[in-house]
């Protein structure tokens, strides 16, 4: 058997920004590797999607992108063949550069830089009028909100390594959904959180499906959300509902795509009886909205 080669192959390789995205990109590898850059809009709250096309002997890719690696890989190294990047609703419009690494199977690396340029992205200020208790929490729930915050960062922290969903994701919801993903608000007028999801017109007691299959990681009454689910859909892609009046899912649970996992309600910081759904990607706040229109690969 021959001896692995040794050595790294170095490639800084820079593409041409490409502002708003709207192309799909194909990046070629000297050794015959083949990632699709699929970024419809390069805007904070979007997702870009990149997928393996051609893997000849390869082991893993890895992308580096801010703080955060997503590993891609062929089916053989049990690794899936796509990853989702998150666009945080934070990010500063400029660009920002995808590292890629691929590793590949005679011990040989190489390299490439792909830099992508993130558009500016206005958010709408909005006043709303919540109980005073949700604007000032009174000292005897700080304790509770303390604890609360780790439990939503154990929650997040762990996701499951392949992926869990089943095709399209689909509205939880056929209320009207409000496109008021990072929206400023002020609450009684004291500013406060950007608000990290969109709002579906929900009647009271209405079900709720899961967006697409995964496992249920959280299903308790926590103080700001009231009633709260999330899923895990694996490869650090997590949907999250709330203000519901009753649960009808446990952590631990295994959802499908579609399924009832609660019902509508106003529980928590809420105006009134409504949805809030949100989606987190390895720390990544996107627009629900993005999900929706993201082609997965079959
Ligand atoms: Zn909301």
């Amino acid at each position: 058997m021959a001896r692995p080669m040794s050595g790294r192959i170095f490639i800084v390789w820079l593409i041409a920004p490409f502002v708003f995205g709207g192309e799909n990109q194909f990046l070629r590898f000297p050794g015959g590797t083949e990632v699709e850059i699929i970024a419809p809009v390069l805007e904070p709250g979007q997702i870009i999607l990149a997928r393996l096309v051609q893997a000849p002997d390869v082991k893993k890719v890895s992308i580096r992108f801010g703080a955060a690696v997503y590993e891609l890989g062929p089916m053989e190294q049990a690794l899936e063949t796509f990853t989702l990047i998150g666009l945080d609703l934070g990010l500063k419009p400029g660009p920002l550069d995808l590292e890629m690494t691929v590793f590949l199977r005679d011990g040989r690396i190489e390299e490439l830089k792909h830099r992508v340029l993130i558009g500016d992205r206005e958010f709408p200020v909005k006043k709303l009028w919540v109980k005073e208790e949700f604007v000032r929490p009174p000292p005897e729930v700080q304790d509770r909100i303390q604890r609360e915050a780790e439990i939503l960062e154990m929650a997040y922290s762990i996701s499951t390594e392949n992926w869990l969903g089943e095709g399209l994701f689909e509205r939880p919801h056929p209320g009207e959904m409000t496109p008021n993903f990072g929206e400023k608000r002020i609450y009684n007028n004291v500013p406060r959180s950007t608000h990290s999801g969109v709002d579906i017109a929900a009647p009271y007691g209405s079900p709720v499906r899961a967006s697409n299959s995964g496992r249920v990681v959280l299903a308790r009454d926590l103080y700001f959300s009231g009633k709260t689910v999330i899923i895990d859909h694996g490869l650090g892609l997590f949907t999250f509902y709330c203000h519901f009046s009753r649960l009808k899912v446990s952590r631990g649970d295994m959802v499908k795509k579609g399924a009832v996992i609660a019902l509508a309600g106003s529980t928590g910081r809420s105006t009134g009886p409504h949805l809030h759904w949100g989606v987190k990607l390895l720390g990544s706040r996107v627009d629900p909205a993005a999900l929706l229109s993201l082609v997965l690969p079959e």
